[in-house]
């Protein structure tokens, strides 16, 4: 840095995901001067979109949208971003622990091993979730009894069935890329709630796996930060944050910015990076600490045409092997001119497939497709992987999930309250699709009126 460059602004926001840029859309279009920093050389945060030498687009981050996903469709149709509907014809495939192997189609949803038993367990979630107070989550009833134990805790307690078991941990490492015995089981009641229920998340047709977007998920973002009078400066982490009752200021290695108020929308685990002057207080740090990353990895593998759907296989699989895939689907384009199958390795199964020689840890997931869709797909034309657990900004994903005591002990101060001039978004501070684009697009325009209110600004619809 040869000369600090300083700069004043209204707002100034931190991240360039969908919550910081629906933040500064909203802030922008009621006239504010809004800076928005962002650390990485894109925008989009954990929505990631790449081109790869086989011409075909991936999305390494999110993919999927979902029909109740208000916000997400509402901007994605005015910014002109189209979706089509998840591939789910043929037969879905389960690989058990024991290697057998079972199938079924969208239409029979009740075949399979345990699944009598599941569905009865999370009818009871269901029921259970209905109850929680997504606004004041610790106003619900049973909130501090629901957060003393864990998931796991309350399955056990729940069903002695094994193959029930396996299938409630896989549904646990699918939505929340964590296992059951590190989460608090009321998060699992307060994310079930802010979806719609169980159903919501895990199924596809009409559901959070409904449809993919034609261009990728970050197109929506790209279209929302051009759009932005100020743009976004990339590659500008932002160090520390010095605030007080009269405003922030921002410091990066390339300069200061001097604002009214901050918006902070990077992922929990991501505010450890930042240094606060003075520092956060305890419950923000507390709540900080009972809020890892779940641990993903999507993998990527291209075939010259979706070879498996001739075959009446659907591509959707789901394995309760040793094999460290969860679940692979079917991301073939929509025209279908290439097939394209996409692995998720998630929890536990992350931390051993990482840390294997490059090698070994793409023969495994090239083993657990030919499996699922036959010795054609151990021999792709392109393979890329992602393990959001090594990206330095994010540290995981899909979301942060709390830990057993978090949301009793730090939850009501902690989550979301904003601290002094400091306000907080992302996803995580979501009341409705928490963990979601959705949920980040509508914390970036709650924590948006926040500042408007605190600044007394007449906010304008977006
Ligand atoms: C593998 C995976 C699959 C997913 N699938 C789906 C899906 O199908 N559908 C769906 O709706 N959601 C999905 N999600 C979740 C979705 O991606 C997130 O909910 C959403 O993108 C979060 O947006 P955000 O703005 O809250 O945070 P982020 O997207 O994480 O944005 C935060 C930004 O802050 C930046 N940043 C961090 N530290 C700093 C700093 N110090 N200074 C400046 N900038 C900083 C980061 O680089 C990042 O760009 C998935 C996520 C993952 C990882």
């Amino acid at each position: 840095m040869t000369e600090v460059e300083q700069r004043s602004a209204d707002v100034v926001v931190v991240g360039a995901g969908y919550a910081g840029l629906a933040a500064a859309t909203r802030l922008a279009s009621a006239g504010l001067d809004v800076v928005v920093l962002e650390a990485g050389d894109r925008v989009g945060g954990r929505a990631f979109s790449e081109v790869l030498p086989s011409g075909v687009r991936v999305d390494h981050g999110a993919q999927w949208i979902g029909p109740s996903q208000k916000r997400f469709h509402d901007l994605a149709a005015r910014f002109g971003c189209t979706t089509f509907p998840t591939w789910e014809t043929g037969r879905h495939v389960e690989v058990w622990h024991d290697g057998t192997r079972t199938d079924h189609s969208a239409d029979e949803p009740n075949a399979g091993l345990g699944i009598a038993e599941y569905r009865r367990v999370t009818e009871t979630l269901d029921e259970l979730a209905r109850t929680v107070d997504l606004d004041e989550p610790w106003r619900t009833p049973r909130f501090e009894e629901f957060d003393a134990q864990s998931a796991e805790d309350f399955f056990l307690r729940q069903t002695h069935d094994n193959d029930a078991q396996r299938r409630l941990a896989l549904a646990v490492q699918g939505v929340w890329c964590c296992e059951p015995r590190e989460i608090s089981f009321f998060h699992v009641l307060f994310y079930l709630a802010s979806a719609g229920g169980f159903e919501q998340l895990m199924e596809t047709s009409g559901c959070a796996q409904d449809s993919r977007f034609a261009d990728g998920a970050d197109a929506l973002a790209v279209a929302m930060a051009a759009a932005l009078p100020g743009g976004v400066r990339l590659g500008e982490p932002v160090l520390t944050v010095r605030h007080s009752a009269q405003g922030v200021e921002a410091v990066t290695d390339k300069g200061i910015v001097r604002a009214k108020r901050a918006i902070v929308t990077v992922p929990p685990a991501a505010v450890g990076r930042i240094g606060f002057e003075p520092a956060l207080p305890m419950a923000r740090r507390g709540w900080a600490g009972h809020t890892p990353m779940g641990r993903v990895a999507k993998i990527h593998a291209v075939f010259e045409e979706p070879f498996w759907r001739k075959k009446e296989r659907s591509g959707i699989a789901t394995l309760f092997s040793r094999s460290p895939v969860g679940v692979v689907f079917d991301n073939s384009p929509e025209d279908g001119s290439r097939g394209v199958l996409v692995a998720f390795v998630y929890g536990d199964r992350v931390d051993r497939w990482v840390a294997a020689p490059d090698s070994a840890r793409r023969a495994d997931v090239l083993e657990a497709l030919g499996e699922v869709a036959g010795p054609r797909a151990r021999m792709p034309i392109d393979y890329v992987e992602m393990a959001w657990s090594e990206d330095g900004w994010t540290m995981g994903g899909y979301e942060c999930f709390v830990t057993p005591g978090g949301w009793a002990e730090y939850g009501e101060h902690g989550w979301r309250r904003a601290t002094g001039s400091v306000h907080w978004a992302g996803t995580e501070t979501a009341s409705v699709w928490n963990g979601y684009v959705d949920g980040a697009i509508t914390s970036g325009e709650r924590a948006a009126d926040e500042v408007m209110a605190a600044l007394r600004i007449p906010g304008q619809p977006a």
